[in-house]
């Protein structure tokens, strides 16, 4: 039994990997959810819903590789529900959940529990990964069999490092026998200490404590180096520094099974933007020089960086009201993401949709075990319709995240979601 009725997105462009260039066609979808023809000048079910995409991109859905959705444990700041729909605002259709709920998944059970939470409460697939070692505590491996089994699609400790190089060996060594990708967060806690912003003239200036580069830099040669050793799969979260990149690339030359990430802040904001102790512009790692940020986004475009993820990571406003030292780290990101690489790349010229969908799309399905979505005949219909004339105001009013806390409030970016088309469901955006 169909469970919707038909949907005939009309006068649209589709978007793809294949080619920069968009083709125009109308896209029908069945009461099934389910792609049933695309062309031009295609006529309508009788029941259909007509959707009007004149002007409009219909892009494959996003695929977010790093949220932190805070249910369960940390529901004042974000729940599972408003975070779907913050996705849903964003085009983004799946994510990958960090394990950092309270209490950390660590095992097989607990993340039982938290996928069955989330067949509960949100109408996008989460997939739940699994922590490292034991309660994100780095000093003993957690149970990586059982959370095999239940099928993580990637372990890591969630923003904070493995410390010791001999445990991550051993992480790496039984990530390797169970085929699971470890994703590791490049700082190293003894040169970090408790900085706030990059080290260098900003930190300087505002009297903050720094974050050197090579905190990141240095832990990236380690997991690099472990990932040769043991033959694991590493994914390196959440690149900001040239030089981390320049190993990144060597490596990769080497053959190393090594993957990373970017953020959008981290491409489109440096330290410069820092103003007023602005504490939803604390990150980690932090925002860094202009330097590092025009290496990033030369490595987005030519590969070396192959994901975009958002670090999609809620703080209520009065936790980030304290002074900058203490404010906890991170910004939503996930209603954001695709506008703001749409405002200062897309439609700047520098790269197209294409260039877009395989880093936030393809290659994030890719690394966490699925197929990529497409706009075609016989595909579910999992694809968001994007105006590139119209605009997202950055509010707290249009915030659909519990947590409207991100380095891009009060602004207005251009190019908008209209709306998310997931199987039999519409996601109007109004
Ligand atoms: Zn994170």
């Amino acid at each position: 039994m169909p469970s919707a009725k038909p949907r005939l997105f009309q006068n649209g462009r589709i978007a793809s990997t294949a080619s920069p260039e968009l083709r125009a066609a109308d896209v029908l979808v069945d009461g099934n959810g389910v792609i049933v023809a695309i062309g031009e000048g295609l006529s309508a079910p009788e029941d259909a819903e007509l959707i009007d995409c004149s002007g409009c991109v219909l892009v494959p859905g996003m695929f977010d590789l790093h949220v932190h959705a805070r249910e369960p444990g940390q529901e004042h700041k974000e729940t599972l529900a408003t975070c779907a729909a913050a996705a849903l605002r964003g085009g983004v259709t799946g994510v990958v959940l960090m394990p950092d709920a309270a209490p950390p998944i660590d095992s097989g059970p607990l993340v039982k529990s938290a996928m069955d939470l989330v067949s509960e409460l949100s109408p996008i697939p989460m997939h739940q990964s699994g922590c490292l070692t034991k309660g994100r505590e780095g000093k003993e491996m957690a149970a990586f069999s059982g959370m095999a089994s239940r099928g993580v699609p990637l372990l890591t400790d969630a923003d904070r490092p493995v410390p010791c190089p001999d445990l991550m060996r051993r992480c790496m060594e039984y990530a390797r026998d169970f085929d699971l990708l470890v994703a590791s967060h490049t700082d190293t806690p003894a040169l970090s200490k408790a900085g706030a912003v990059n080290e260098g003239n900003v930190s300087y200036r505002f009297g903050l404590p720094g974050i050197p580069a090579i905190s990141q830099e240095i832990a990236i040669d380690r997991d690099i180096r472990v990932a040769q050793h043991t033959g694991a799969r590493l994914h390196l979260q959440q690149i900001s520094t040239a030089r981390g990149l320049k190993s990144v690339q060597i490596a990769k030359e080497a053959g190393t099974l090594v993957t990373c990430e970017v953020s959008p802040h981290h491409l489109v904001l440096t330290e410069q933007d820092l103003r007023d102790y602005n504490t939803h512009f604390k990150f980690n790692p932090p925002l860094r020089p202009a330097a590092d940020v025009e290496a990033l986004v030369a490595g987005f475009i030519d590969g070396s960086i192959d994901v975009l993820a958002s670090d999609h990571a809620p703080h209520t406003e009065f936790e980030k009201s304290s002074d900058f030292g203490s404010a906890p780290f991170g910004a939503a990101g996930l209603e954001t993401a695709v506008p703001v690489i749409h405002d200062r790349f897309i439609r700047a010229g520098v790269f197209g949709w294409d260039l877009l969908i395989e880093r936030y799309s393809a290659a994030p399905r890719r690394l966490a075990g699925f197929a990529p979505v497409a706009i075609a005949e016989g595909e579910k219909a999992e694809f968001f319709v994007f105006d590139p004339e119209s605009e997202t105001p950055v509010t707290r009013e249009t915030m659909k995240t519990k947590s409207p806390v991100t380095p891009f409030l009060g602004k207005t970016l251009a190019g908008r979601v209209c709306g998310t088309a997931l199987g039999g469901e519409w996601y109007g955006q109004g």
